[in-house]
């Protein structure tokens, strides 16, 4: 169980979470780090008292370096900045950051032989085979925070090797859940930001609104499960009751169920192996009544298909659709294209860009920004 940890992304959804699964486990904090936003970064440093505040953003990094000038707190900045929080005296990172920005800082953890709880998928999406190679190399463990990830986790606790059979996925459908592509055409920034069960993140709601999400969660859990795309069969469960489950070679399925509270994969990463005990508000099966499952439309959310595509190219493929989305996602949030236009800059970088075999961390840096670069140039 994890003693001491440092949060890297704590002022966002999933770090502001984490620091309540900490405190109520009794967990030290040894290290925060965000990008720029300093105000909950200062005040999250006066309460939890970490050695170390790290601030990508080099400006904001100084002023947060005045602001906490009395406590004694050693302000970093930069990525190498955030590296150095994961460094810090912790047992375990959580990696909340959002998007490619968290690979290096994952790396760096894995590289000072710390555990990994990962929320930051995009790590697992661009980078995978760099990561699973380093954590072999230096036997760090790597524990899924992501809500379906941490569910097919927990399904496989007393599975024995070699008895997995099948992946059971589950997605929300998101706030354009049986929506026409003609419906979509001139949906607004607002309504794809309004999720129907979950509270996250800008990217991340736009990706469960794409379903892009849910094609960066096939290939987190290509990555941390060792199955193939094919082994994945992905549900749409509009209750968001079933977090995820495992078919076994005799049939036999399980699955994790609860409340749509990020809290409780939170706290399973920082207690794992155990169990701890907490008020969040319990599942009652007889409230929920009904739950249903059906395909997904991949004819109209093609960014899940096209992840699936990705991560049976390999390569840099699966880091060239992830570079490309985030940037669409940006645009979109920017008001400069349309919804329906994140698929198809997807695509057009996954085309444009090229992927090769046997890759490093610099090969998916330079997919990373190839594929940026493209999605920039298609709307000009
Ligand atoms: P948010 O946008 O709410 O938070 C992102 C965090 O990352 C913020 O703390 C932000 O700092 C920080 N950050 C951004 N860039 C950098 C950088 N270069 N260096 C250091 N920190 C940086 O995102 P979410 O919490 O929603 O998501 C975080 C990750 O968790 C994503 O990968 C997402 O896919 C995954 N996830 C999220 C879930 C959720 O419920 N939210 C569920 C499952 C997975 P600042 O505030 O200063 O900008």
């Amino acid at each position: 169980m994890t003693k001491k940890l440092a949060i890297l992304g704590s002022t966002g959804s999933i770090g502001v979470q984490a620091l309540e699964a900490a405190e109520l486990n009794g967990i030290k904090i040894t290290a925060l780090a965000a990008g720029r936003n300093i105000k909950i970064l200062e005040e999250q440093a006066r309460r939890y008292k970490p050695e170390t505040a790290a601030v990508f953003d080099e400006a904001a990094a100084k002023d947060l370096a005045v602001r906490l000038a009395d406590t004694g707190i050693k302000v970093l900045s930069g990525e190498e900045g955030v590296c150095e929080a994961a460094r810090s005296s912790c047992d375990t990172v959580l990696n909340a950051i959002v998007g490619i920005a968290g690979l290096v800082p994952t790396l760096a953890a894995i590289d000072a032989g710390k555990t990994v709880a990962l929320a930051n998928k995009e790590t697992l999406v661009a980078g995978g085979e760099i990561v699973n190679r380093r954590i072999i190399e230096k036997g760090v463990r790597l524990l899924p925070v992501d809500s379906e990830h941490s569910a097919i986790f927990q399904s496989l606790q007393g599975v024995t090797e070699g008895s997995l059979k099948k992946i059971l996925l589950t997605a929300s459908g998101g706030p354009f859940y049986g929506k026409t592509k003609k419906e979509l055409e001139n949906v607004t920034v607002e309504q794809a930001l309004k999720h129907p069960n979950w509270s996250m993140g800008a990217k991340i709601t736009i990706d469960s609104a794409t379903l892009m999400n849910k094609g960066l969660e096939v290939i987190e859990a290509v990555r941390l499960f060792g199955v193939s795309a094919d082994d994945i069969e992905v549900l749409v469960h509009r209750q968001s009751i079933v977090h995820s489950g495992i078919e076994l070679s005799d049939g036999a399925v399980i699955a994790q169920l609860g409340t749509p509270d990020m809290r409780l994969p939170i706290q399973y990463a920082l207690t794992y192996p155990k169990r701890a005990d907490n008020a969040f508000e319990r599942l009652s099966l007889t409230d929920i009544g009904t739950l249903t499952f059906e395909r997904p439309d991949t004819e109209t959310f093609r960014c899940l298909p096209l992840c699936i595509k990705a991560v049976k190219q390999g390569g840099l493929a699966p880091a060239i659709v992830n570079g490309a989305g985030e940037e669409a996602v940006g645009l979109f949030l920017a008001g400069k294209i349309k919804f329906l236009q994140i698929p198809e800059i997807a695509e057009k970088a996954l085309s444009a860009v090229y992927n090769k075999k046997d890759i490093t961390l610099d090969d998916v840096l330079w997919a990373d920004s190839e594929a940026r670069r493209v999605a920039r140039e298609s709307i000009k």
